[in-house]
């Protein structure tokens, strides 16, 4: 079982306490752009066999959304932190690094 901590009101719960709200840190195209920007910002989404990072709402508790980083394999949550959080946070980083020594961040 996937267990959480919401970062905004401190709270660890199952998921079944959370909403995942798919992936993380997307850049938003809108009027203006490309429609090769558009189409990706749409539908195109990683789907990493590790380290993830996601949004979470929680739903059954505060209502409000966080960001979580975890591994899709094993389940294990290395941290979350507020949705308006728009980089990685060091300490995040930090804990990934510790667990996967040869994980890098993407550019
Ligand atoms: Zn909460």
């Amino acid at each position: 079982m996937l267990k959480l901590t919401c970062p905004n009101c401190g709270v660890t719960g199952e998921e079944t306490e959370f909403h995942p709200g798919g992936e993380a840190h997307l850049k938003r195209f809108g009027p203006g752009s490309s429609d090769d920007e558009f189409r990706d910002y749409l539908f195109q989404r990683v789907n990493p066999r590790g380290v993830h990072f996601e949004r979470w709402r929680h739903q059954y508790g505060c209502g409000k959304w966080f960001h979580a980083a975890r591994c899709t394999q094993t389940l294990e949550v290395f941290g979350t932190y507020t949705a308006q959080t728009s980089e990685i946070p060091q300490n995040i980083i930090d804990a990934i690094k510790s667990r996967r020594p040869d994980w890098e961040p993407e550019a």
